[in-house]
């Protein structure tokens, strides 16, 4: 599952791309220039695209300013790692908030507990009506004063209180789209690896078993060649919608990387396992692709999947590298194929490359 050569030129194409812009327009070949014309390049943002298009159309270049502002718009605010910091610093902040908020209840407390002792010193020695008085008079005062405080203090706290719902509320979409492929809304591989562990420890202590299928697009190289990436990017969609459409509630569905899948499914045995994967390979081998731009037909993809079943000794890699060499046996196979390690296929060495 290393980085695939074709990745590498791919990427050292849209590389070319980027800095042949930003030679043209001649701009400073800062990283934050690179990348926000590699991004230009994959075509992936269509927003920035988009917004890079109408400036050079009105003015035919941009400004470093015009740069700083499709950066900070289309790139900087989409990073995780901001809004999590963004998040973090509103969290600090209330909490200061709640804090100066307990000190100020805790010092009118005191001072409000202090002139009780006063009035009650003061009422010791009182003998007459205004003595007595004046003394009411100001207890009413001090307990009038008190309760401003208190409302004060409560509206701080209810504000306080919705702000950190708010909080909560952004904390956990910024949890759950770190875990999510933005490109298939399926979970990513950081979620998977810990999902997968965790799955194999549940069902190794409850003595049910687990299988894991790996799912490739067969000949994917070829159909992004023909018919450009964006239209690659939709089969990734139309393949992650077979498999949200197939899978059950408990099972754990992913897009591993590029045009790989994998999808864990506790408490299923092989053979379920096996009815479960062919089900995904029909489903996607069924579905005709329409260009959504022109309509054009583009054809029908395939997937070859991998099917492996938990052992006694398993951990995580072991079971992924199973299920991987059925995938690579299926390819081997002839690709639209589904292979589960009992498969007398699968126990072929990977020798042979596969055609
Ligand atoms: P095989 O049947 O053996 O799996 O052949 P293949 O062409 O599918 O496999 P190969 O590994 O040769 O090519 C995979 C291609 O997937 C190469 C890469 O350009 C493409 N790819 C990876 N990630 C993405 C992505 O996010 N979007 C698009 N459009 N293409 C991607
Ligand atoms: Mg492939
Ligand atoms: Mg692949």
């Amino acid at each position: 599952m290393a980085v695939p050569l074709d990745e590498h030129e791919r990427s050292l194409a849209f590389a070319e791309i980027a800095l042949g812009q930003i030679r043209a327009l001649m701009q400073p070949a800062w990283p934050r220039n690179y990348e926000i014309w590699y991004n230009y390049a994959t075509g992936y943002n269509p927003a920035l695209n988009h917004a890079i298009n109408q400036t050079l159309e009105k003015k035919g270049t941009l400004s470093d300013a015009d740069l700083e502002k499709i950066y900070d718009t289309y790139i900087s605010s989409s990073r995780l790692g901001d809004r999590i910091d963004s998040v973090g610093a509103r969290v600090i902040d209330e909490i200061k908030q709640v804090l100066d908020m307990i000190d100020a209840a805790a010092g009118s407390a005191t001072s409000y507990s202090e002139s009780l002792a006063d009035a009650s010193a003061m009422l010791a020695g009182a003998y007459d009506r205004d003595t007595m008085r004046a003394i009411i008079e100001r207890l009413m005062e001090g307990a009038r004063a008190m309760e401003v405080t208190n409302k004060t203090l409560e509206a701080s706290l209810s504000a306080s209180k919705q702000e950190i719902e708010r909080l909560q509320e952004s904390l956990a979409a910024v949890r759950s789209e770190s875990f999510t492929d933005p490109l298939t809304g399926l979970s990513n591989r950081k979620f998977f690896d810990a999902a997968l562990t965790k799955a194999i420890t549940e069902a190794k202590q409850n003595g049910e078993p687990l299988s894991l299928l790996m799912a490739d697009v067969d000949y994917f190289k070829q159909f992004n060649d023909k018919f450009g990436h964006q239209t690659g990017d939709q089969v990734l969609r139309l393949v992650s919608i077979a498999l949200k459409q197939n899978v059950k509630r408990e099972d754990i569905a992913a897009r591993y990387g590029g045009e790989e899948f994998v999808i864990a499914l506790p408490n299923r045995p092989l053979p379920a396992a096996l009815a479960a994967a062919d089900q995904i390979r029909r489903a996607i081998m069924g579905k005709e692709l329409v260009k959504r731009t022109s309509g054009e037909r583009l054809g029908r993809v395939t997937v070859s999947i991998g099917v492996a079943l938990l052992r006694a000794d398993d951990g995580a890699p072991s079971l992924m590298e199973r299920a991987d060499n059925c995938l690579y046996a299926a390819k081997r196979k002839g690709r639209n194929l589904v292979v589960c390690e009992t498969d007398p296929e699968a126990s072929q060495p990977r020798t042979a490359k596969v055609a």
